[in-house]
């Protein structure tokens, strides 16, 4: 997890009406105690977690929201508030296994220091080993009192059956273009800006936030479409090389060099449906028409074939050079 993105200003959560009016079905008073958020990636499921136990432990009267000015409001802003636990993968690793989450469950037994409840997120849940969701199992089915635990994913098929079975699972969709755009706009974002970044981001507005704090990142991007976009055709050096540079790339994770990757080939299938106007990357526009006119159907769809496999294999835990090394060859390989 990127640090920079990492923030629980839950009062800029923007959309998800329709989740967060099903989390307060229940009320503060009898909420249920293990929630697996799915969605997308980046477009607000681990902040409408933090907004969640706000709601949940907020000292207002007024139960529409949290209210972000009482003392226990405060500290979740902070990032400092007792009762609120995030588990997420730790640094230098790509996995969230049996350790972590057993610490956390010996936190999540102890009554709340302070609020209403204690509230366990836990972020990347499709990281989770087999065995730490294994070790999750008995908190699941009989969970401490006055205790939520939140898992949230970007894919919900990756967990065991035994753990999503004891879960309430709360879907989530990125955001509407007119709620992408406004929000970019509140955050300081000029029209054209925000416009672009709303066609980049396609409804993940976590990820085109963090474009606009860090104008580096929005380069990154670019150079990384850049490397994709000339694969076909190209010579097996080429191809060896883009790996390289693709497997250093500073961009959040190689999920998200991948996820990337693979919205460029997606543009290249509509734009061979003839759907130009649903194209996210407008400004490479010229070259996908290029590849579109020489590239069958069946072809796009290998490559993007080609980037599932990688997803699955990054999930497998395969190193990150292997698996760019071989998705670069065979997408060198999409003749043009
Ligand atoms: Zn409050």
């Amino acid at each position: 997890m990127n640090e920079q993105a990492f923030h629980t200003n839950f009062l800029t959560l923007s959309g998800h009406q329709q989740a967060r009016a099903s989390l307060q079905k229940g009320g503060r008073r009898q909420p249920f105690p293990s929630l697996v958020f799915d969605g997308p990636s980046s477009i607000g499921k681990r902040l409408t977690a933090v907004w969640y136990g706000a709601y949940l432990n907020c000292l207002a009267a007024d139960e529409k929201a949290p209210c972000g000015i009482c003392t226990s409001c405060k500290k979740i802003l902070q990032g400092s508030h007792p009762d609120l636990h995030y588990t997420r993968v730790p640094e230098k690793k790509t996995v969230v296994g049996v350790s972590e989450v057993r610490d956390a469950i010996h936190e999540i037994h102890h009554a709340p220091f302070e609020g209403n409840y204690r509230v366990w997120v836990i972020e990347e849940g499709e990281r989770l080993t087999d065995e730490a969701q294994n070790a999750l199992l008995k908190t699941l089915e009989e969970p401490p009192g006055r205790a939520v635990i939140l898992l949230v994913t970007c894919l919900a098929g990756t967990l065991l059956p035994t753990v999503s079975s004891r879960c309430r699972l709360v879907r989530f969709q990125g955001l509407p273009r007119s709620e992408m755009l406004s929000a970019l706009q509140q955050q300081g974002a000029d029209d054209e800006l925000a416009e672009s970044l709303t066609s980049l981001c396609d409804g993940a507005l976590g990820a085109a936030l963090s474009l606009l704090r860090d104008p580096k990142s929005l380069q990154e991007r670019d150079s990384v479409i850049g490397l994709f976009a000339e694969l076909p055709g190209s010579d097996l050096w080429g191809a060896v090389e883009a790996a390289q540079t693709l497997e250093k790339s500073k961009l959040q994770s190689p999920a998200a060099v991948l996820e990337l990757g693979m919205s460029f080939y997606r543009d290249l299938l509509v734009l061979s449906a003839g759907c130009e106007q649903l194209v996210l990357h407008k400004d490479r526009l010229s070259r996908l028409q290029e590849l579109a006119a020489n590239l069958p159907p069946a072809s796009i769809r290998r490559a993007i074939s080609e980037f599932q496999e990688a997803e699955q294999f990054l999930q497998r835990n395969v190193s990150p050079r292997l698996l760019m090394q071989r998705l670069c060859v065979n997408l060198s390989k999409v003749s043009v």
